[in-house]
């Protein structure tokens, strides 16, 4: 069961602090359907929220302290509200303090709150491509905005929680991830404009075509704050910077063949995944309302190639994973996230779902790697307070 009833944290939360919390709040992890680097390029992303949920129990105290466990965890990580700095912050615990730094950086006046306990448990497996980061900043940030009666937008939230991400974690992710984790519906994913940061919720109607997203986790675990994932930022702001735009975002396809002759060769890759993992995110949308969920298995697979060939993210695992599922019955499959690991995901109809789950696991085995965990995700609702 991938939904833990809210009890259980509240459970967790009375074991370490002999008290009640004064409420329950959760935040799902998040598939990202297409639109994979763009976020951090102005460009667009399509994910949507899954029905992995992290919960944070948390009672508000009578001093200026903050605890914070996890069930992930045997330590209580103890700060007063006025050390709250990045300087200050590491682990685990820099992602549900960070939040309450990264609340009083945007602009909430933090002297004069009172502390509080906090409990985090959580399904959403870690470092899978699945976010279990924006889970739990998502959870913790809705906890806040409520117990602190901030009365910040969703959208707000989800700035908060990547100023915590970057700046306490110190991951340079975009907002991907919050915003699916804040903004999702059931059913439905998040289409993001990470330049102007609107969202508009799109209906996928996988159930009604009869499909299902099978999350293949290699298990290869992957690491944002270090390597590749910074490397790739750099490579983009390197590409725009020679084109003479802002972003990539002002890149068109129209627009590659004087990239190419600007370009050194691997930057250009880099560019043109960009670009035209943004036109398929587009594509994505207009093929999901003309024709429906099962004629965007293409784009799916086009989107593995660029991230394997131009961006050079993929690894061996994920490329074995997307190959054997769309061979045994997927009918479009990509990595997704990050990348350097984490997880593939396959749109699958539901009949064929335990045929290309037995062929991975098969072809894992053959290849000698890691035993993937396989497992179906349903679009679901974003956060919410639970109790
Ligand atoms: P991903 O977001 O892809 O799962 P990240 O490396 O971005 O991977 O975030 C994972 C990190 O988030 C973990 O290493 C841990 O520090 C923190 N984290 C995630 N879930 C929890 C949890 N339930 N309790 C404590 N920390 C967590
Ligand atoms: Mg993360």
């Amino acid at each position: 069961m991938s939904i833990t009833p809210t009890h259980v944290v509240s459970t967790g939360f009375e074991e370490r602090f002999g008290r009640r919390p004064d409420g329950v709040w959760s935040a799902p992890g998040r598939v990202n359907l297409i639109g994979e680097h763009t976020d951090y390029n102005e460009g667009f992303v399509l994910p949507f929220a899954i029905d992995r949920r992290t919960q944070a129990a948390l009672a508000l105290r009578d001093d200026t302290r903050i605890n914070v466990t996890s069930t992930f965890s045997d330590e209580t990580v103890s700060i007063d509200i006025a050390d709250l700095d990045p300087q200050n912050l590491s682990g685990w615990s820099a992602y549900p303090l960070g939040i309450a730094w990264a609340l009083g950086a945007s602009g909430v006046e933090l002297a004069g709150r009172p502390g509080f306990d906090l409990h985090i448990d959580s399904a959403v497996p870690v470092g899978a491509g699945l976010s279990s980061s924006a889970a739990i900043e998502c959870s913790v940030a809705l906890a806040l905005n409520d117990v602190w009666q901030l009365g910040l937008s969703r959208p707000a939230l989800a700035l908060v929680g990547q100023l915590a991400e970057n700046k306490a974690v110190g991951a340079p992710t975009g907002i991907m991830d919050q915003s699916a984790s804040l903004l999702g519906q059931a059913d439905a994913a998040v289409f993001l404009d990470c330049r102007s940061l609107e969202a508009k919720v799109i209906e996928l109607r996988f159930a009604r075509a009869g499909l299902e997203i099978l999350v293949i986790n290699t298990m290869v675990s992957h690491a944002h704050a270090t390597g590749g994932y910074a490397d790739r930022r750099a490579s983009c702001e390197a590409g725009a910077a020679a084109l003479g735009v802002t972003s990539l975002r002002d890149v068109s396809s129209l627009d590659l063949a004087r990239a190419a002759d600007d370009l050194d060769e691997e930057t250009f890759r880099r560019v043109r995944h960009v670009v035209t993992e943004n036109e398929r995110v587009l594509a994505t949308i207009e093929v999901l309302d003309s024709a429906g969920a099962r004629a965007i298995g293409d784009l799916l697979d086009a989107s593995h190639l660029s991230m394997r060939d131009d961006f050079e993210i993929s690894v061996p695992e994920l490329d074995l994973a997307v190959e054997v599922a769309r061979a045994s019955g997927a009918i479009g499959a990509r990595m997704t996230g990050g990348g350097f690991g984490g997880a593939a995901i396959a749109l699958t109809p539901s009949a064929q779902i335990a045929s290309v789950t037995d062929a991975v696991l098969a072809a894992f085995a053959a290849a000698g790697y890691r035993t993937p965990e396989i497992f179906t995700v349903t679009p679901s609702t974003g956060a919410t307070r639970d109790a």
